[in-house]
């Protein structure tokens, strides 16, 4: 297994539970892909022991289909997932409003570890290499290969850009991964000694140039920290990938103009992480990619209708529910 994000781990997961042997190799220094957290730890000194962890990529995550219903249902029975809200605001020509009742969202609760606790949880017992990149997936005389090391199988789970890099050509066309576009995102997140912005969870923001998303982080892991998290627009993080802490300021001025507070009241500090691969441009029809004749299969929450975090783990799983009908 290439890529230790809910895809994987969910891939990996099934085909451990069915006894497959199973290694994930994962280049980051932690598991989790874009369910990524930053712990931070606020206040005074003698609580600087309690870090709150800021989902500093996606902020929250849906159900719908039984089967990851099943999983979320593990992770709230072991005190790791909550149910967040089913209402979001609105930020529009018209200002900042409620929004309509939608799906519930989920987050975590305090001490989980934010949404990577989650993918940790479920990765509980496989064999994980993290700090592992892979250069190259290839097929010779009818031999898979992960870095010349020959294997029965390999799912590449991550976004179709990266997947296309450790593939030949060839094969990353026969997998419909080549030429794939992602878009960028800078989130930003910042800490002010107490609230300045009006009550919200979260905020669609559908007026700006510069920022698409806004959550108050203290409220979805209900610790009531003062800290923002936004998303900016992939046009603002385009030109601002090779240097994102060029994307603060503006992001800042964009969080005070938006919600009410010109100038933006001064942060305690402020900090920017690059998604250069936030989102699939477009994604698949089919849940996951498997060419059958080398059992290189792919998988991510590039492949179904709509990108996130449940089909990501959909795309994962039903790749092993094929494999394991595969597998010598
Ligand atoms: C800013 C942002 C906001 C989001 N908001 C939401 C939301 O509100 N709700 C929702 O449901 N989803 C949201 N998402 C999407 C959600 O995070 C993803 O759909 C999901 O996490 C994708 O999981 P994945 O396993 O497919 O890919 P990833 O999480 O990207 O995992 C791929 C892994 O592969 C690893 N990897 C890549 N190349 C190599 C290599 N060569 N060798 C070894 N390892 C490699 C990467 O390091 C990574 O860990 C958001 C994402 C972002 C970035």
């Amino acid at each position: 297994m290439v890529g230790g994000g809910i895809a994987g781990v969910a891939c990996a997961r099934r085909l451990h539970d069915a006894g497959v042997r199973v290694r994930i190799y994962e280049r980051g220094r932690r598991i989790g892909g874009r369910m990524a957290v930053k712990t931070e730890y606020l206040g005074p000194v003698s609580s600087l022991s309690v870090g709150h962890a800021v989902d500093i990529g996606a902020p929250y995550f849906t159900v719908r289909e039984a089967l990851f219903a099943h999983v979320v249902g593990v992770w709230q029975r072991s005190g790791l997932a909550q149910p967040w809200t089913d209402r979001f605001s609105i930020l529009d020509e018209q200002g900042l409003r409620r929004g309509e009742p939608g799906p519930q969202r989920y987050s975590t609760v305090p001490g989980a570890g934010g949404l990577r606790g989650l993918v940790e949880n479920l990765a509980q017992g496989l064999r994980i290499e993290t700090a592992h990149l892979v250069e190259s997936v290839t097929v010779e005389h009818g031999q898979t290969l992960v870095d010349g090391e020959p294997v029965a199988a390999v799912v590449l789970a991550m976004p179709d850009t990266q997947a296309a890099r450790l593939l030949p050509a060839g094969t990353a066309d026969a997998l419909a991964v080549a030429g794939s576009v992602q878009l960028p995102v800078l989130t930003l997140w910042a800490a002010w000694p107490s609230r300045w912005w009006p009550e919200f969870d979260g905020v669609f923001v559908n007026s700006s140039d510069v920022l698409t998303w806004i959550s108050d982080s203290g409220r979805s892991h209900a610790d009531g920290v003062p800290l923002l998290v936004t998303h900016s627009t992939g046009d603002l993080a385009r030109p601002r990938l090779k240097d994102p802490t060029s994307g603060i300021e503006p992001m800042l001025a964009e969080l005070g103009r938006l919600l009410g507070a010109e100038p933006t009241p001064r942060a305690d500090w402020a900090r920017v992480h690059r998604w250069s691969f936030a989102a699939p441009a477009r994604t698949h029809p089919e849940p996951f990619g498997l060419l059958e004749n080398g059992l290189i299969g792919v998988c991510g929450d590039a492949w179904g209708p709509r990108s996130r975090v449940e089909q990501a783990w959909m795309s994962g799983n039903g790749l092993a529910e094929t494999l394991l009908k595969q597998l010598p």
